[in-house]
């Protein structure tokens, strides 16, 4: 018998890292595509010229710094270029975050349910993630506050947060700093941000506190999930860590050349988000004349906590009509909005499981 080769093993930790369930795709025309938070809306005929101007130099390597995009995104927030740092989506960013501040056994407090790829990302960079259960549907900032420990180098806060939608008040997020040691990094993700009517302001927190980071995305409002494409906003020295520990050139040109053409199409892109948001409190409505406690969403999703019972046999009732959703085991669905008549699609299913529907867990 010829004896098993002796493989380099993977990191240990590996095993244990939960594995990033990602919405499922539509296979064809016909199926209702709600369980991403990405935009149903092709990407703007400006953009695709940008991206079409682009593709020409795909030869060459992009510029390693993103000087143009990232002057482009400090006009926006209204901060200094320095204070800019991009990534491949923020999931890149809070990667690279993670890598340019924590060492091994460190601690990153986020909220939970939050986004899921938090813990893994905490785990990949050698950290510990601790998980602090939502107040409802909300952040659980007193208990967030009080989970901090020598250990502990950042805190992720979520707002609007994915996947419950519930937006954070600049005030909460005040008086928690003033209980977050100034060696702790809270970074707060504002992915949904454009969709955000809240009055929540980041720029003002980060303008007032040197510990706090700022992470945004052009996956969503911007429509470009499939560049990949994102930045963190902070502190000088923070933001030239993140920008460190980035992939040389994990960021195309095209992905560059797009960004760039996105901010300056400020009038288009504000329709668009108009629209997700009227359709945000159309869906509302009817989900609360049909017996669901859904929260404000202040984000592209809507969100129905039910217990796994109702969850199981109303996620048969979506996929049997080739509407996509996100479930949560354990928590609920999320839905993201999209045009009209898809989002009618999943009301009607809503709707026709009233057996169901009528005892919200
Ligand atoms: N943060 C939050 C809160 C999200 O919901 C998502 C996408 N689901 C991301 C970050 C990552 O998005 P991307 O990497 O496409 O920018």
């Amino acid at each position: 018998m010829t004896p098993t080769p002796l493989l380099p093993a993977p990191r240990a930790l590996l095993e244990h890292l939960p594995a990033y369930v990602a919405g499922r795709r539509a296979t064809s025309a016909d199926v209702a595509a709600l369980a991403s938070n990405e935009s149903h809306h092709a990407p703007l005929p400006s953009v695709l010229t940008a991206i079409a101007e682009a593709s020409q130099r795909v030869n060459r390597y992009p510029d390693p710094q993103g000087l143009a995009l990232r002057d482009a995104i400090a006009a926006h927030v209204g901060v200094d270029v320095e204070q800019v740092a991009i990534g491949p989506g923020s999931n890149g960013i809070l990667q690279q975050l993670l890598a340019a501040i924590c060492d091994p056994g460190d601690e990153v407090v986020h909220a939970w349910r939050s986004f899921e790829a938090y813990p893994i990302l905490a785990r990949l960079a050698g950290a510990t993630p601790v998980g602090v259960p939502l107040d409802g549907e909300r952040h659980d900032l007193p208990a967030m506050a009080a989970a901090i420990t020598p250990r502990t180098r950042v805190v992720l806060l979520c707002t609007p947060n994915n996947p419950t939608g519930v937006a954070l008040t600049t005030a909460e997020v005040e008086h928690f700093l003033a209980a977050v040691p100034r060696d702790v990094l809270v970074v707060i993700d504002e992915a949904y941000v454009e969709y955000d009517g809240s009055g929540f302001d980041g720029p003002a927190l980060l303008r007032r506190h040197p510990n706090v980071a700022l992470v945004r995305t052009f996956s969503k409002a911007h429509g470009l999930a499939g560049l990949r494409l994102g930045y963190a906003v902070a502190a000088p020295a923070i933001a030239e860590a993140i920008r460190r520990t980035m992939l040389t050139f994990a960021v195309t040109d095209l992905a560059q050349a797009a960004g760039l053409a996105s901010l300056a199409a400020t009038a288009e892109l504000r329709e668009r988000v108009g629209q997700v948001v009227a359709e945000r409190t159309r869906v509302t409505a009817e989900l609360r004349r049909l017996g669901w406690e859904t929260p404000d969403s202040q984000a592209n999703f809507v969100w129905l906590r039910c217990g796994d019972h109702h969850r199981e046999e109303l996620l048969a009732a979506f996929d049997a009509a080739d509407v996509l959703v996100r479930g949560y085991a354990g928590d609920g669905i999320r839905i993201t909005l999209a045009d009209r008549a898809s989002n009618d699609r999943a009301l009607a299913i809503l709707t026709a499981a009233p057996a169901v529907v009528a005892v919200p867990a």
